[in-house]
């Protein structure tokens, strides 16, 4: 997909070290009044005045976490802030500054990094973070991408995954599994494509699911959201491996158990009947899926009424006593210990 810009091709060499950052980051300029100083010195300067600051980093490798035969490297450079970003908002924060590092082999020019920027640069400006440093080295193979993001709130509304309580109500934001099924459409076409080039696939109809895998949105307005509906969620984490996995995460660090109702999952229409396409159970997906970037969280049950009725959030189950153990409830009442299922375990049902 990035074959489109390959017509000019600046040998990464022919800017510089210094050259090509000066090149890639001259939009950057710092809006936010904590960036005292970004790009240009020796380190940035930030002040959150009496604010906590948070820090998060990623570091995305091609062929492990990216295939760049189906993402293009616009929506690479989106979808890697997002994944930082959403870390700063699942401790119930405002991102503010990111730091942006690149390793790329000389198989790519300079407008292929131009490319990459131009995805960093758009979610940047819409998520309201300035860019305020980093570096971009030469790699003997392919392309890695390392984002530190920062952020900033007051203590008292920080959230840790360490709060959950025995009777409080586990919440998740949006829907799940979209993401991973988007990725089974991507190589399935990527598939069909090798074996006939000429093949003119009809996307239609999975265009929710490929772009909440290309181009997924971290959930910045739930910070706002719960603080305008006077809710501070006991616990919080960001759903990036899949709901199953994040319900045991909250629950180790809490010490607490939890029971996940099956038929209270949110799951959009669409990934509903791509499940069916591909023989796979969308319980399965949501549990194990990953890279949806939602929210999980637990609240006291004496905030329901005030989330209840939102579009936003839906109540999948409650957290218990530890001795009882993480459970998912199936449609058919059955109580199945919920297991932490990664991409390999998945990849043998395909
Ligand atoms: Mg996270």
């Amino acid at each position: 997909m990035f074959e489109n810009n390959q017509e000019m091709r600046t040998n990464l060499s022919e800017l510089g070290e210094f050259g090509l950052i000066d090149h890639l980051t001259k939009g950057f300029t710092p809006k936010l009044p904590s960036t005292i100083k970004g790009i240009g010195d020796d380190a940035a300067v930030l002040d959150f005045k009496e604010k906590q600051t948070l820090v998060s980093t990623d570091l995305l490798v091609e062929g492990v976490h990216f295939d760049l035969a189906y993402m293009p490297l616009k929506h690479l450079g989106y979808k890697a802030v997002m994944v930082n970003v959403s870390d700063i908002y699942a401790m119930n924060a405002r991102a503010t500054q990111i730091t942006v590092s690149i390793a790329a082999s000389n198989r790519f020019p300079v407008e292929a990094l131009e490319e990459l920027y131009a995805g960093i640069e758009l979610a940047a400006k819409l998520y309201n973070v300035d860019v305020v440093g980093g570096d971009t080295t030469s790699s003997t193979s392919g392309l890695m991408i390392s984002i530190t993001a920062l952020g900033e709130a007051e203590k008292e509304d920080v959230v840790y995954r360490s709060g959950a309580k025995p009777n409080d109500l586990l919440v998740v934001t949006g829907d799940l599994g979209a993401a991973y099924m988007g990725l089974q459409i991507l190589e399935r076409e990527k598939e069909v494509f090798k074996a006939n080039p000429n093949a003119q696939p009809d996307l239609d109809p999975y265009t929710y699911l490929i772009e909440r895998q290309l181009k997924p949105e971290a959930r910045k307005d739930i910070p706002p959201l719960l603080e305008e509906l006077e809710v501070k969620p006991t616990s919080m984490i960001d759903i990036s491996d899949g709901l199953s996995s994040e319900i045991i995460h909250l629950c180790k660090n809490s010490q607490v158990g939890a029971n996940l109702f099956e038929e209270k999952i949110p799951l959009d229409p669409a990934v509903i009947s791509v499940c069916e396409e591909f023989d796979l159970d969308s319980t399965t997906i949501a549990l194990s899926g990953g890279e949806d970037y939602e929210l999980l969280f637990s609240i006291s049950q004496d905030d329901y009424d005030k989330i209840k009725a939102n579009p936003n959030l839906s109540i999948i189950g409650h957290i218990t006593e530890e001795k009882e153990g993480m459970h998912l409830i199936t449609r058919a009442s059955q109580k199945l210990p919920l297991i932490a299922k990664g991409w390999n375990s998945m990849e043998g049902k395909e």
